[in-house]
């Protein structure tokens, strides 16, 4: 029997391991949960889970929460946190918290030496350098499970080296405005930017996914868990999400792993490691497959240029790239910004904030501070 600790429970990836937990209850136990407050959803899964502990970030949550449980240990502090993450019952801990929110927990279980199945890319965008040596030196496994990264990993051999790869495609979906210029999208709202044609997640990278970002960030979190560099990736728009990565050997074979868009089929194949886990899932039809694929839009060529330069120059670039797509999300979220701008914030505050080498999980928070707060400046200055 696996532990398995869910950070980021009440989202979407939660509901999707969920669901891979509950198909295979012999083998797999949900030991804790984490999450933000959403007291109901927190309630039905203690409900039909029975974890060991549960932490809430939030006081009003936790307290109305803990009160219908007393047999369940409720945490709330960050020492809690931070114990229930290193605890030895653990066996996987699951980063699934939104955004740079995620990276302390993610840097908890890397210091504890932990398997990690990691979804939160914005950890990996804003502190791939340190996060990633921090996790080696403790002998932390880092498993992916965003859909592309997970099919990568599916792809290379089994002791996972990279040596004979000659490229790698990442696919994208291209999202709700697939072919339509930046230059047409200046007034959709975000309900349109929402509404994604094959996935249903969380609404961060839902507009991640609808202005490419979500691609970018992908190129970098590639970049870290792979430890390529950025010149062996390309991204493609594939509107179909079956293809979901393909790796291209030197001697010209190529392995592409497929699935229909879910989930549960990256989080399945991470949390099954060598054994495969049942679940189930709608075959491809192949009989009728048509499968496109297309090159990245060019007028978002220069986003692309920035995420490659980020891969190569490392240090706090892609954690101001990340500060200003979050900031520019939430104010567009809150209608507040149009959609086109997001573009012209994450570009300015790059100007704007001097990139530096952070060496610890204190400094990449200061500077994360620092460029949210530019990024908000920036919006200011837009209207
Ligand atoms: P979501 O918004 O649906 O869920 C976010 C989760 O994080 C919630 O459980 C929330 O309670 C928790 N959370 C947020 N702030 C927190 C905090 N301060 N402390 C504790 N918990 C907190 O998001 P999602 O779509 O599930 O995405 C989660 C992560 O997975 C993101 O980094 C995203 O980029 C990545 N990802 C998601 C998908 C997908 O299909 N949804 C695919 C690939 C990668
Ligand atoms: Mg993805």
């Amino acid at each position: 029997m696996k532990n398995i600790l869910l950070l980021g429970a009440t989202g979407s990836i939660g509901n999707s391991v969920l669901s891979v937990i509950e198909q295979n209850k012999d083998i797999l136990n949900l030991y804790g949960i984490a999450a933000r407050n959403n007291s109901a959803k927190v309630k039905t899964i203690i409900k039909k889970f029975s974890p060991n502990h549960v932490y809430l970030e939030d006081q009003d949550a936790y307290k109305s929460t803990s009160e219908l449980f007393p047999n369940t240990s409720f945490l709330n502090t960050d020492k809690d946190l931070e114990d229930l993450i290193s605890s030895e019952d653990v066996d996987i801990v699951i980063s699934a918290i939104v955004g740079f929110a995620g990276l302390k927990t993610s840097f908890i279980a890397a210091n504890a030496g932990k398997k990690i199945l990691i979804a939160n890319k914005e950890s990996i965008v804003a502190a791939g350098d340190i996060f990633m040596k921090l996790a080696d030196s403790k002998g932390a496994e880092i498993i992916p499970i965003d859909s592309e990264h997970n099919a990568i990993f599916q792809c290379l051999p089994s002791n996972k080296s990279t040596k004979d790869v000659n490229n790698i495609i990442i696919t994208a979906s291209g999202g709700p405005f697939i072919g339509t210029p930046i230059s047409e999208l200046t007034e959709v709202k975000p309900e349109d930017a929402l509404n994604h044609p094959n996935w249903e997640m969380g609404s961060k990278i839902s507009i991640d996914s609808a202005t490419l970002v979500n691609k970018c960030l992908e190129l970098i979190e590639a970049r870290y868990l792979f430890n390529l560099n950025q010149k062996y990736f390309d991204l493609v728009i594939h509107p179909q999400s079956i293809v979901h990565s393909v790796v291209t050997y030197v001697d010209g074979s190529s392995i592409a792993q497929l699935s229909n868009p879910n989930m549960e089929v990256p989080i399945a194949n991470a949390l099954g490691g060598n054994q495969k886990l049942p679940i189930s899932f709608k075959d491809i039809n192949f009989s009728n497959l048509d499968l496109n694929f297309i090159n990245f839009p060019s007028d978002r060529s220069s986003l692309e240029e920035l995420a490659r330069n980020i891969c190569d120059t490392g240090g706090s670039s892609g954690l101001v790239f990340n500060a200003a797509n979050e900031i520019a999300v939430e104010y567009f979220l809150k209608n507040q910004i149009k959609f086109s701008q997001i573009y012209d914030v994450i570009f300015r505050t790059f100007e704007l904030i001097p990139l530096s080498n952070p060496a610890d999980i204190e400094t990449l928070n200061e500077l994360n501070i620092e460029a949210r707060m530019e990024a908000k400046k920036v919006i200011k200055s837009l209207s």
